[in-house]
C-alpha cells in the first residue's frame, strides 16, 4: 500500500485511509500516536479499544492508567513519551487485528518510528512484539530484553514488555511490567548506552 497518499509527515498521522474495510466499519476515527515527535521512548500497542476509539488517543482507560502509573514509578510522565499502535483503527468486538490489517498499517508505524527516531521502541504485549520482530515471542520470559529491529537501512533498538492489562488480570505480571519499564527508562537515560538485558 502506498502510505504517501494518507500519511501526514509533519503531524505524524494518517488521514482518510480506508485500507481495512472491517476496521473502517467499526472505527469512529483513526487513532494516531500521541506524544513528542522526538521522544526517546516510543511505546507500541496492538490496536485502539473502545475508550481509545472514543477519545482518539492510544492507551487510555484502565490499561492507560497502569501505563501512566508504571511511567511515574520510573520518573517519567505520559507527556515525556510517544505512544502508538500497530493498527490505528478499532477492530470490531475488540478482536485482535488480522495479519492483513497489521500489514496494511505497517507502513504508517514504520514511518512514525523512523520520524521519531527514539532511543528505544517498547512493545506492549504479544501482538506488537511479534508484528515488529516478525517471529513468535514469549513475552513474559523476554520482557526487559532489548532486540534489534531493522526498518529499511535503519537499525532500531526494541524492548519487549508485557501488556499493561496483563497486570490487571494477573498481578504477578506487575513486577515484570515494572522491571521492563525500569530497563527502558535506564536505557533512554543512558542515551542508549546501557547493555542491560541486551540481545
Ligand atoms: S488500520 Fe491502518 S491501514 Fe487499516 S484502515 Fe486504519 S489507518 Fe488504514
Amino acid at each position: 500500500m502506498d502510505t504517501d497518499d494518507y500519511w501526514d509527515e509533519e503531524g505524524l498521522g494518517v488521514g482518510g485511509c480506508e485500507a481495512c474495510p472491517e476496521l473502517v466499519e467499526s472505527r469512529s476515527r483513526i487513532v494516531d500516536g500521541v506524544g513528542p515527535a522526538d521522544a526517546d521512548l516510543l511505546f507500541v500497542g496492538e490496536a485502539p479499544g473502545a475508550t481509545e476509539d472514543e477519545r482518539g488517543e492510544p492507551f487510555v482507560g484502565r490499561s492507560g492508567d497502569v501505563l501512566d502509573e508504571g511511567l511515574r514509578a520510573v520518573g517519567l510522565a505520559r507527556r515525556d513519551v510517544r505512544i502508538t499502535n500497530c493498527v490505528r483503527c478499532r477492530p470490531p468486538d475488540n478482536r485482535d487485528p488480522k495479519t492483513a490489517e497489521r500489514e496494511n498499517c505497517r507502513g504508517y508505524l514504520e514511518r512514525e518510528i523512523l520520524a521519531v527516531d527514539p532511543e528505544l521502541v517498547i512493545t506492549l504485549g504479544k501482538v506488537p512484539a511479534e508484528h515488529l520482530l516478525e517471529r513468535s515471542v514469549a513475552v513474559t520470559s523476554e520482557a526487559g530484553r532489548i532486540h534489534e529491529l531493522s526498518i529499511g537501512e535503519r537499525t532500531q533498538r526494541l524492548l519487549v514488555c508485557v501488556h499493561p492489562a496483563a497486570t490487571l488480570y494477573d498481578p504477578s505480571q506487575r513486577e515484570t511490567f515494572n522491571s521492563a519499564l525500569d530497563a527502558a527508562a535506564e536505557y533512554a537515560g543512558d542515551g542508549g548506552q546501557s547493555t542491560l538485558g541486551e540481545f
